[in-house]
């Protein structure tokens, strides 16, 4: 047992390397036997816990209030002193357990997974791999000095792509050629960018012992449940399937829009995403302030399921969300964990739209995989691979869909989902460009470092997947689209975990609409499993394969069609 840990929050966040360091050392020099395994395991989970709570409750104060400059400094000061620290001693702790050749229960996958991390790891990639964060720096910094002029004023290029959801085309068309000429503009910048990044990768695979840089990130990525060849099955099953439906959206939002054909200016991404409304239709308003937000959030969660909405009351008793959005506070939303406490915390910038509904639906997803891993033991088995994590999160914006009528009326609530479900089919045929490419770059590292090239490759698959946008007379557009997608520079390979855990997501709605008590138990069940169980098991777990093929694909893709005809009568 550790003595004398922090007890309070307060004491929590003050906590320092001198006094963390001593329960390390206490952990590294005991002797680890089968008889003292599980003793040491809670031990070192406790002291995990508390560190990772200890980060948290830190990153959360600069969130919430970017202008406490205390937070700001506490938080520095811990990725500065306790950090690097931290994750030595972890480290050592981790070879401790392995040299053990102790395989307690319920440890057969964080052991699969050290081994793996272990395995990979090289003293002479460490410099590489901090030099990969610079390169991330200079690929951020390209693009986020990208200003236009736009009505007398300087705006950024995500604050001028508002102007595609405007009803007036010419106007559309006209900010989407700027923001083209300006990107374009930095085309060679990002290409210079880009052979860097390859040269680099290719030599942290080669340090590594591995045939390319695909077997490193796949292993880095702790891949062990699906290949590369699934990966390309999955391409061809979102060409065969998921592309007409893709099409079809397309097509009957031309005809709403009354137009020849739809040009990336007809889209709210100017790139591939969901048609702009046509003006006809007022904006979605579903709430007036946060307490509307959070009360009828909740109502739909007890909707869904007695439990899950419980949670939520929990969530909102204990101060455990930050959904409205306000001056100083930082953007985005995210769900993170006081994990010594075993309590989610979700974070949000809710303005009123839609959108809102939406996130806050994902991240309470996120918040119930962390009530539900409550009761498991040690903190390695809690780590869930992101192709399950998201299933929590997507599953729960498909399981609450039906409830909407919360926040609308039936008409409005039919807009919002048919919105959700178009971009879901939408979003596919995009991830497998983004995913395909990838895989081409570094299976032909001569010429994935070639950007000629790349811009050869990625036009074809953009032709090959995205058919229903006419981009007549914007080829150089088209073909540098890899310049513009970050995951493809800073997270190789990160993208076909969202869409695999949206087919698992909509398995699972699938059988809500069929047995919902039957379907959330299940969903839940699952969740309870933390990182215990491989992909496969927490899929099925869940009610679902962990699938690559055309027939599972399109059984989903035929239901998201079904129920947008559907819902389309009730507008
Ligand atoms: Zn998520």
């Amino acid at each position: 047992m550790l003595k004398n840990l922090p007890s309070t929050t307060q004491a929590l966040i003050a906590w320092t390397w001198p006094e963390i360091e001593p329960y390390y050392k206490d952990l590294e020099s005991r002797s680890l036997t089968a008889a003292n395994a599980d003793e040491w395991l809670a031990d070192w989970t406790r002291l995990d816990e508390m560190l990772d709570e200890m980060y948290s409750r830190l990153s959360v104060a600069t969130s919430v209030n970017t202008a406490d400059k205390e937070a700001e400094e506490r938080l520095n000061k811990y990725l500065d002193t306790i950090f690097p620290s931290a994750m030595a001693a972890e480290q050592k702790l981790k070879e401790k357990l392995l040299a053990s050749g102790l395989e307690p229960k319920g440890f057969e996958i964080p052991l699969r997974n050290m081994r793996a991390e272990a395995d990979l790891f090289r003293e002479a990639n460490l410099p590489l791999l901090a030099e990969q964060q610079k390169f991330n720096l200079e690929y951020d910094k390209i693009l986020g000095v990208q200003t236009v002029e736009w009505e007398g004023k300087e705006v950024t290029l995500t604050q001028l792509k508002t102007t595609f959801q405007e009803p007036d085309r010419a106007r559309r068309e006209k900010a989407w050629r700027l923001i083209t000429e300006r990107q374009l503009a930095d085309r060679k910048a990002i290409n210079d960018l880009w052979q860097k990044y390859m040269a680099l990768r290719l030599k942290i695979a080669a340090n590594a012992d591995k045939p390319g840089f695909r077997e490193y990130a796949w292993q880095q990525k702790l891949r062990f449940d699906y290949t590369s060849e699934d990966c390309k099955s999955f391409h061809r099953a979102i060409e065969e399937v998921v592309v007409p439906a893709a099409r079809r959206i397309y097509e009957r939002r031309r005809q709403a829009l009354n137009l020849d054909s739809l040009r990336p200016w007809d889209l709210v991404d100017g790139w591939f995403s969901r048609p702009t409304e046509p003006p006809r239709l007022p904006a979605l308003k579903p709430f007036q302030n946060i307490d509307e937000l959070k009360g009828k959030t909740l109502a739909i969660f007890h909707n869904v399921d007695a439990q899950l909405g419980k949670y939520f009351d929990t969530m909102l008793a204990e101060g455990l969300t930050d959904l409205e959005n306000r001056k100083n506070k930082a953007p985005g939303a995210f769900c993170t964990s006081f994990t010594s406490i075993r309590k989610p915390f979700i974070f949000v910038n809710a303005v009123g739209i839609h959108d809102d509904v939406q996130t806050t639906l994902h991240e309470s997803g996120h918040a119930f995989h962390i009530f539900e891993t409550a009761r498991i033991r040690y903190i390695q088995q809690l780590s869930v691979p992101m192709e399950f994590a998201e299933v929590a999160s997507m599953g729960m914006e498909l399981l609450a869909a039906p409830y909407l009528t919360e926040f609308y009326t039936e008409a409005d609530a039919a807009r919002a989902r048919i919105e959700h479900l178009e971009r879901g089919i939408l979003f596919w045929p995009f991830m497998a460009v983004v995913d395909a490419f990838q895989h081409w770059v570094y299976e032909n590292p001569q010429d994935g470092s070639n950007p000629d090239q790349c811009d050869v490759k990625w036009g074809e698959l953009w032709d090959r997947f995205i058919p229903g946008v006419d981009w007549t007379g914007l080829e150089e557009a088209k073909v540098t689209g890899w310049q513009r997608k970050l995951h493809i520079h800073q997270y190789p390979f990160y993208y076909v975990e969202y869409g695999l855990a949206q087919l698992g997501a909509v398995q699972v709605w699938d059988n809500a609409l069929k047995d919902q008590v039957g379907a959330v138990t299940a969903y839940r069940k699952a969740l309870s499993l933390g990182g215990m169980v491989t992909l496969p098991e927490l899929f099925a777990a869940a009610g679902a394969r962990f699938a690559f093929d055309a027939a599972t694909l399109k059984k989903a893709v035929d239901l998201m069609e079904k129920v947008i005809g559907e819902l389309e009568v009730k507008i």
